[in-house]
């Protein structure tokens, strides 16, 4: 067994920092030494087949785990442009070792069938490790007993409801009742994206009528109270299911924070996630960008205005726990033949934004502005995130039996990030181009296998596996 030793650097977790050595055997961490230990004990002694990384000056964090990301995913008539291969190695460029991806169930599929078509698409293409959650677009007799079987069998312990979306995956209250019962009793978690879809639709046929068809219309015709709207209506379908745990992803609105900061004062298990998209992109700098250029920034929820306080609350959010997790909702679509399906009607414009590789480069960015601790910076993108989905302490922490999953961080390096720049999703352009990061990936560990270093990538596709999740380790 190889073993390696991260050496000199300080260790960042979500509970503080320390200066240590990290002793890396195979697969998982072996040790944590203190300063000085590693040569009193031989391991970095002439002839000794222990592997060095000097991470002098540096950080050394558990590797990223995004929970929400959409590699190959079909939606509007096309596919997300990242496969399984491409979009992990991205994520590795980006220090992600982990990604938690949807698997899709639409109405009338059969949900296990339809987990088996993910499984197909990522088996030996991922170059980090995967989890599945499971959406479910058809919420029947069917799908109930599948969620069962899934959390019994599969290790997918969350799954994936819509308000939005009539048509394609939409739930009505009812289903999604019946879905939070069943997810009550076997310990899952509901993840809902929460808009409410049926008055967007009408908002949206109206505007497309008066010839307002450019991709800024997409966020006006999504307004903030919707978000609110339904963040509260899931909150109490979750609290009269019996308190069933309850996660809203992508949070863009103000409104709808405040409501997950209301459920969670009264005790209810009610978590949200936010997205780099919604800390730094607005209505006005991206998505009304003139001609079609704002089709770049067309995601659900979408991107707010910047005359609001959206931005700021949503950091406040992420510093008071409020927002447990920074995820990315990875979901890159290119603007030749893709995003270019919905010149002229914006919501023909496929949604989504590429971000995976860029997350831990942006939520540092707001460890230098003063938004964030650097120990909270590695519990909102490392740490959270695997408690949340049942992958800790295999994932998201540096502690001995833990998966060698390791980044080595650069504070006094910088990252331009830009298609002629630091670039790697398979997308013709960035949603964050020019943006410049005052910190850089230095070195990539997934279960001890260096797969960056010295800005090349030396991991390999397969090398990822599946993670067969546990339920959440993050309930009140
Ligand atoms: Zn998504």
């Amino acid at each position: 067994m190889t073993r390696t030793l991260i050496t000199n650097g300080t260790i960042i977790g979500a509970d503080g920092r320390t200066a240590g050595d990290v002793l890396v055997d195979g697969e998982t961490v072996a040790a944590i030494l203190a300063p000085g230990q590693a040569s009193a004990l031989g391991i970095t002694a002439a002839g000794s087949d222990v592997r060095t990384i000097d991470a002098a000056g540096k950080y050394v964090i558990p590797g990223g785990v995004d929970v929400h990301t959409h590699m190959q995913l079909p939606f509007g008539g096309t596919e997300a442009s990242d496969t399984f291969e491409t979009g992990t190695i991205a994520a590795a460029w980006g220090g992600v070792t982990t990604i938690v991806d949807f698997a899709v169930q639409k109405a009338g599929e059969d949900v296990i069938e339809s987990l088996g078509a993910w499984h197909d698409k990522a088996a030996g293409n991922c170059a980090i490790d995967y989890g599945f959650h499971q959406i479910i677009g058809g919420v029947d007799e069917n799908s109930l007993k599948a969620m069962t079987y899934l959390v019994d069998n599969e290790g997918i312990t969350s799954f994936k409801l819509f308000m939005a979306y009539p048509g394609v995956f939409y739930a009505d209250d009812g289903q999604i009742l019946r879905a939070m019962q069943n997810a009550g009793e076997s310990g899952a978690v509901i993840m809902m994206h929460a808009e409410n879809g049926i008055a967007i639709d009408v908002l949206v046929a109206q505007s497309l009528a008066r010839g307002d068809t450019d991709p800024r219309f997409h966020s006006l015709t999504r307004p903030a109270e919707l978000e609110g709207e339904a963040t509260n209506r899931a909150i109490q379908l979750a609290k009269v299911a019996g308190n069933v745990p309850l996660y809203i992803v992508h949070m863009s609105a103000s409104e709808a924070l405040e409501e997950v900061a209301e459920a969670r004062h009264k005790g209810q298990n009610v978590f949200a996630e936010t997205c780099p998209q919604y800390l730094y992109l607005s209505l006005e700098d991206h998505l009304a960008q003139p001609g079609f250029e704002g089709a770049k920034w067309v995601c659900s929820t979408p991107l707010r205005t910047k005359h609001e306080h959206h931005h700021a609350d949503l950091w406040k959010g992420l510093r008071m726990n409020e927002l447990a997790v920074v995820s990315t909702d990875h979901c890159p679509f290119c603007m030749k033949d893709q995003k270019e399906l919905g010149v002229g009607n914006f919501s023909a414009i496929p949604n989504g934004i590429g971000g995976v590789e860029h997350r831990m480069e942006l939520i540092y960015q707001g460890v230098v502005n003063g938004e964030l601790s650097l120990e909270r910076w590695v519990e909102t993108c490392c740490t959270t995130p695997a408690r949340m989905f049942g992958m800790y302490p295999k994932k998201g922490v540096i502690a001995p039996g833990a998966d060698a999953d390791i980044v080595v961080w650069d504070p006094n390096s910088t990252t331009r990030i830009g298609v002629n720049d630091k670039h790697h999703m398979n997308m013709d352009h960035s949603a964050y181009e020019g943006f410049e990061i005052d910190g850089k990936v230095d070195t990539v560990m997934s279960r001890g296998a260096v797969v960056m270093e010295n800005d090349t990538f030396h991991g390999r596709a397969g090398h990822g596996q599946y993670v067969k999740r546990g339920l959440s380790q993050y309930l009140v």
